[in-house]
C-alpha cells in the first residue's frame, strides 16, 4: 500500500481499515510523519483555534487493588508510599486551581476502597456546586453501572478510563488476569450510554505491542468515538515488571496524536505529562501535532512524588503556580493560549452548566 495515498485517505475520509492503519504505521518515516502533524494541526486550530483546554489534576489516592505490570502504584509494590487525600485537601486544591485559571479538575487514583465511592460522590457533589462553572472528570477506574450511575447524578461530567490495547492478548501481556479487555470494554459503553463525556486511549510503545495491535486500538476509537483519547509514550517505572523494557518513542507518540486527531477531528486530545517527561519539549510538539489539551497537576506539593505511575515525571516538584507560569510561557511560545473555560466535547450537546459557551452539537 503507498503511504502517501493512505495519508491522503485519512485526510479526507477520516478513516483507514484495520491493515491500512498498520501498513500506515509500519511504513511512516519522518517525512510522513512530518505531513500528519501539519494536517492534524490544521483539523485541530480549525476547530478550536490556538486555545488549548486545561484540566487541573488532583492524585487523591494512589492505593490501588490492582496489579497493572505498568504501574508503579500497582498492588504489589510494596516500595510505593501510599496517600489518601480527604476531601477537604481536595477542596483545596480545586480553590487554588480555580484562582490560577482551571475550569475543569481531574480527581484521578488508583481503585481504592479506603475512599469509598459513597465518599466519592459527596465530594463530587461539594466541588460541582461551590465551583458551579467548572467541570468534574473522574479517573478512578473500573465500576459496576449502578455507581458509574451515582457519579454521573452526584454531577461529573467525564470520565476517563484507558482501554490501554485493544487486543486480547495484548492485554493479558500487561495486566494479569484477574483483568479483562471485555470488562473494560463494557466500562466504556456503559460510561458512554450513562452521558459521560468519556476518554479511552493506551500507552505507545508498551512491552509487546505492534503496529498490528495500534492498528486495533485505532479501529476501537474509531467504533467508540469517544470524546477525549489519552495517548502517552510507555515509560518504565524501576519497580515493576516491567522495569528493564525499552521506553515508547517521543516520534511514535507524535504520529499517534496526529493520527487519532486526523480520525477522529473534533476529539479532545491531550499532550500529556509523560509525552512531556520522554521529551523536555514533548507538550509543545504533542500540540503542534494535533494535540489541544494539557493536564498540569493541582495536587498537593507533599503527595506528588508518591502518585508515579512511571520514572522521572516532571513537575513533581513545582507548586501548582508554578506550573501554570512554565506552561503558559511554553504555549506562548509556539503561539498558543491557555483558555479558562470548561473546554467541553463538540459533540456534545447541552453540557450540564449554566456558564458554559459550548457550542451546539454539530456532529
Ligand atoms: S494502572 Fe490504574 S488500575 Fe492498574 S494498578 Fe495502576 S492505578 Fe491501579
Amino acid at each position: 500500500m503507498c503511504i502517501d495515498t493512505l495519508i491522503q485517505q485519512l485526510c479526507c475520509t477520516h478513516w483507514l481499515d484495520q491493515a491500512q492503519w498498520a501498513a500506515l504505521l509500519r511504513g511512516a518515516g519522518a517525512q510522513e510523519a512530518k505531513h500528519l502533524a501539519q494536517a492534524a494541526q490544521a483539523e485541530a486550530v480549525a476547530r478550536f483555534g490556538k486555545k488549548i483546554y486545561v484540566r487541573g489534576l488532583i492524585e487523591f489516592t494512589n492505593y490501588c487493588r490492582n496489579d497493572c505490570y505498568y504501574c508503579g502504584i500497582r498492588r504489589s509494590n510494596a516500595k510505593a508510599q501510599r496517600y489518601r487525600l480527604t476531601p477537604e485537601d481536595i477542596f483545596a486544591c480545586c480553590a487554588e486551581g480555580y484562582d490560577l485559571g482551571f475550569r475543569t479538575f481531574v480527581l484521578q487514583g488508583g481503585e481504592d476502597a479506603g475512599f469509598s465511592d459513597d465518599l466519592l460522590c459527596r465530594t463530587v457533589e461539594t466541588i460541582k456546586k461551590r465551583w458551579s462553572d467548572c467541570a468534574l472528570t473522574l479517573s478512578v477506574g473500573e465500576r459496576n453501572r449502578g455507581v458509574y450511575q451515582s457519579f454521573f447524578d452526584a454531577g461529573a461530567d467525564r470520565y476517563l478510563l484507558r482501554h490501554e490495547t485493544a487486543n486480547e492478548a495484548h492485554y493479558h501481556r500487561l495486566h494479569p488476569a484477574a483483568l479483562s479487555l471485555a470488562r473494560r470494554k463494557e466500562c466504556l459503553w456503559t460510561l458512554k450510554e450513562i452521558g459521560f463525556q468519556v476518554g479511552a486511549g493506551f500507552m505507545v510503545g508498551a512491552p509487546g505491542q505492534t503496529a498490528e495491535t495500534l492498528a486495533e486500538d485505532l479501529i476501537f476509537l474509531q467504533q467508540l468515538q469517544p470524546h477525549m483519547v489519552g495517548i502517552g509514550p510507555f515509560l518504565p517505572h524501576k519497580d515493576t515488571p516491567f522495569a528493564q523494557e525499552a521506553a515508547g518513542s517521543t516520534e511514535q507518540t507524535l504520529l499517534l496524536l496526529s493520527c487519532v486527531r486526523l480520525m477522529l477531528p473534533q476529539v479532545l486530545l491531550p499532550a500529556t505529562t509523560a509525552l512531556g517527561t520522554a521529551a523536555a519539549d514533548g507538550r509543545e510538539r504533542g500540540i503542534l501535532a494535533g494535540a489541544n489539551v494539557v493536564m498540569p497537576n493541582l495536587s498537593p506539593l507533599s503527595v506528588r512524588k508518591k502518585y508515579m505511575l512511571y520514572d522521572n515525571k516532571i513537575c513533581t516538584g513545582d507548586e501548582s503556580a508554578q506550573c501554570r507560569s512554565c506552561l503558559q510561557h511554553r504555549l506562548s511560545s509556539i503561539d498558543y493560549e491557555w483558555a479558562v473555560e470548561r473546554g467541553d466535547s463538540p459533540l456534545l450537546g447541552t453540557p450540564r452548566t449554566s456558564a458554559s459557551t459550548v457550542p451546539a452539537q454539530s456532529g
